[in-house]
């Protein structure tokens, strides 16, 4: 696999593709799922998983709390300082791990695990430590898993990042966004470089491998100016990998969001420069392109999977270890097991009603048929292997005929080999480093749901 460098960007390739689209985190995507599909079928899905006894899971974990509502966000979360209700939280994910690692039978080792959020580190060391006992009672966590989780640096104390590391954690991220004290006014998150880079330094001293930072360009009154000296923090906390992510402005799904309306929102000129900017300032500072909105030191487990053809995807993201199946426990979870999807109950009143009434929470969820596994695996090779070659996919497949099946693909992708983001032979597509920004047009290619979903505008965020 040849490394991504700096990439020379022209602007007007923003226009072209910019445009509207899915992250492919599944395939089919989320709004075909069908509230149809609950938990009978997750029950199922889980006993056939458990005869594979032997394939190691990944796990993750939802703790949807946090202290205040950062303006911005786009994650499912709860406000609250309230104690009891973490409590009860917490006793509901208690019950949900026995419930799942029981349908689960012997398939219990885990190669990854991951708290999103929310913020995992609304809970106290305490909290902390019931939670991973209780995870680590149920399964066994392979030597060398990966265990991370999402931290604010305005709310985590050290103690906590203690805890942590001396559990086993070894791998932190950050959310970050814009260090600039005037942009965080605006999205009402209040967080210092100081305490970043404090933070930083203090998962270092404890040994963490691997420390990612999120950054986030078209908030309102970042400008040239505020996003650079940004970018200069996080050039100087040289974090082992970055994620730079579109705001998302989607006020008819987050109606808190339209605050941000009066407060200078970037045009789509500016997003665009930002955005060129952070990409020549990156790659200065040593990072390189993996995918999407992912960029890594050559140095980082990440980059080292996409040299090596050994990069996944999941609802987490990029992964680096190859799980299939991803058992998400806790509210609006989503799950991947046995070629299904679930979500759970998108509200921790109704997921702690449905797991303390005995059940498990699958609030809707889809079967893949093989038309869709199909697709998808030409999906996760391009968005993974940034290739995807016919011949490859036969011999995994056992099809003789995807050169057919295809062709109308194969077309769709022309324009974007003219635009110099794929390199297309008769039989293989192979994504450049310029186009490793523009990876969603690219999948969007194969999604043949697409149509139907193009009809609900507004239902995607900007691909770029
Ligand atoms: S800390 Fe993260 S999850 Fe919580 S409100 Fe802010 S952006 Fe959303």
């Amino acid at each position: 696999m040849k490394a991504a460098g700096p990439v020379a960007f022209d602007p007007r390739l923003l226009e072209r593709w910019g445009g509207q689209g899915p992250r492919y985190t599944s395939y089919p995507t989320v709004p075909e799922w069908t509230t149809a599909f609950g938990e009978a079928e997750q029950r199922a899905a889980l006993e056939r998983a458990s005869r594979r006894a032997s394939e190691p899971l990944s796990l993750y974990v939802h703790i949807p709390f946090c202290e205040s509502l950062c303006l911005y966000c786009g994650c499912t979360v709860q406000i609250t300082r309230r104690a009891d209700l973490v409590e009860h939280y917490l006793e509901a994910l208690e019950l949900e791990i026995e419930r799942a690692a029981g349908l689960l039978g012997a398939r219990r080792s885990v190669a990854q695990m991951h708290w999103g959020g929310g913020t995992p580190t609304h809970l106290s060391s305490q909290q902390i430590r019931r939670l991973f006992g209780a995870l680590a009672r149920e399964f066994q966590l392979l030597p060398g898993a990966e265990l991370s989780l999402e931290v604010h640096p305005h709310v985590t104390r050290k103690e906590q990042i203690e805890t942590l590391a001396d559990l086993g954690f070894n791998r932190v991220s950050m959310g970050v966004q814009d260090t600039d004290p005037g942009v965080q006014a605006a999205v009402a998150r209040h967080q210092t470089a100081e305490e970043t880079q404090a933070l930083i330094e203090h998962c270092r001293q404890l040994g963490f491998g691997g420390v990612n930072v999120d950054l986030m360009y078209g908030l309102p009154r970042q400008n040239e100016a505020t996003f650079a000296a940004t970018l200069d923090h996080v050039a100087q906390w040289k974090p082992d990998r970055l994620a730079l992510y579109g705001y998302a402005h989607v006020p008819w799904l987050k109606p808190f969001q339209k605050a941000l309306e009066s407060q200078a929102l970037p045009d789509p000129a500016l997003r665009t420069r930002l955005f060129c900017q952070a990409l020549e300032r990156l790659g200065q500072a040593g990072y390189e392109v993996v995918g999407l909105d992912h960029f890594a030191l050559r140095s980082d487990t990440l980059h080292q999977a996409l040299r090596e053809d050994r990069l996944h995807r999941n609802f987490m993201g990029y992964a680096t270890h190859p799980c299939e199946d991803m058992l998400a426990l806790g509210m609006s979870a989503i799950s991947e097991i046995d070629g299904c999807f679930f979500q759970n109950e998108p509200t921790t009143r109704d997921y702690e009603q449905r797991i303390r009434s005995g059940g498990l929470a699958a609030h809707r969820g889809l079967q893949r048929t093989p038309e869709d596994n199909l697709r998808r695996a030409a999906i996760l090779d391009l968005m993974c292997r940034m290739r995807l070659d016919l011949d490859e996919l036969e011999l995994r497949t056992g099809r003789h005929d995807l050169g057919s099946h295809f062709a109308a693909e194969w077309e769709r992708l022309r324009p974007l080999a003219a635009d110099g983001l794929v390199e297309l032979t008769a039989r293989r597509a192979v994504v450049t480093p310029l186009g490793r920004l523009f990876l969603r047009p690219i999948a969007m290619c194969f999604d043949e749901y697409l149509q139907a979903r193009q009809a609900r505008a507004g239902t995607f965020s900007q691909t770029v």
